[in-house]
């Protein structure tokens, strides 16, 4: 491992001293303990465009997670640094997201207005910090500050006021380790090259709509130049077109990284943090490629009525759920009531919640 990468021995610890684990490393235990965290099981029903009902074949949070978390891993190696640590962020990376998507963090903020907000880089933080209760000693996992730090990506700083040594970064204006960083890159990878694969597979985005995206028909040509494609079905070029998208965004973010790496003559994980940019950075062109298939999209098919119907079912099982719990508050279950307020102990419940489960409440409320 490089220098400037995060190890135990330059790790700044866990808040709660422990014994170290005889078969692992700090971030392999931070990860593990994710995993067995009943936040992670429940990624698995929760949306991440389409709800799951809508089909098994679809994108959760869970499967997106595993995603983000292969392609991180692979970057954190080709660039040596803490490939562990890279995996555990991004496993944890999408544990506060509210059911529902989006959409649902978009009305639980609305709800949550005057009550201190809600975001769901916070929330994750929270997820792990204090909300899974498994241990005797603290409540949360007690994870190793580095593995916090990634996790806690956005921040407001509001918030950031209120979280002591990990919340800094927002105030000072300074950078998370590269491996938190490498994790954000893979995140925006992954989404937005399984997006375009979900909504093709829905039937919202045809090929015809793919072309119009010029990182998708430069690549349709390149490989239709050198494999046969008159001998594959549509499916298959699509998958295959999509494939190497992805393979140039990850490729071209990793050779990037190096020579910004390189050039920015960072020694230590001090200097990474206070380097005045971040160093995980994609080339500008395509840096601009991953704009348009955002801008894509944003246009095509989150926006496209039969996703806007979904968000719009979602926010009104949100507030319904909301107002019923601020009228009808002993009826949440006591082990989230023991937080500071009603309306955060309310957030904390609802942000919990699958997809199915928050259906199921509601439809048991009529
Ligand atoms: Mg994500």
């Amino acid at each position: 491992m490089k220098k400037y990468a995060i190890r135990e021995d330059n790790s700044l610890g866990r808040e709660y001293l422990e014994n170290k684990s005889p078969l692992r490393n700090d971030f392999q235990r931070d990860r593990d303990r994710i995993i067995h965290s009943s936040a992670f099981r429940r990624l698995m029903y929760k949306t991440q465009v389409f709800v799951n009902h809508e089909g098994d074949m679809f994108r959760t949070r869970l499967t997106h997670s595993l995603e983000v978390s292969q392609i991180s891993r692979g970057m954190a190696r080709s660039l040596e640094l803490n490939e562990d640590l890279s995996e555990t962020i991004a496993l944890a990376h999408d544990l506060g997201h509210t059911p529902f998507g989006h959409a649902g963090q978009d009305v639980l903020n609305k709800c949550m207005k005057g009550h201190g907000g809600f975001e769901h880089n916070y929330q994750s933080l929270r997820v792990v910090d204090k909300l899974e209760k498994r241990y005797v000693n603290f409540n949360g996992l007690n994870l190793t500050f580095e593995s916090r730090e990634g996790i806690l990506k956005h921040c407001s700083k509001k918030n950031a006021t209120l979280l002591g040594k990990v919340g800094e970064r927002f105030l000072n204006k300074t950078h998370p380790s590269l491996e938190a960083q490498i994790v954000d890159i893979a995140d925006s990878i992954a989404y937005n090259i399984h997006d375009l694969e979900d909504g093709y597979r829905s039937g919202i985005l045809s090929i015809s709509k793919l072309k119009q995206l010029d990182f998708f028909v430069e690549n349709y040509n390149y490989l239709k130049n050198h494999l046969d494609f008159n001998e594959v079905n549509e499916k298959v070029s699509v998958h295959e077109t999509l494939r190497r998208m992805m393979f140039i965004l990850i490729n071209d973010v990793t050779e990037n990284s190096k020579k910004l790496i390189s050039e920015s003559n960072i020694e230590t994980i001090s200097d990474v943090r206070s380097h005045i940019t971040t160093l995980i950075n994609f080339s500008e062109p395509v840096q601009n490629f991953l704009n348009d298939c955002r801008i894509f999209l944003r246009i095509n098919l989150y926006e496209h009525p039969r996703v806007s119907k979904m968000t719009s079912n979602a926010q009104r099982i949100i507030v319904d759920l909301f107002n019923y719990y601020d009228e009808n508050f002993e009826a949440l279950p006591s082990d989230y009531k023991i937080y500071e307020k009603k309306f955060r102990s309310i957030a904390d419940f609802l942000s919990g919640m699958t997809d199915r489960f928050a259906n199921e409440m509601h439809k048991s409320l009529k």
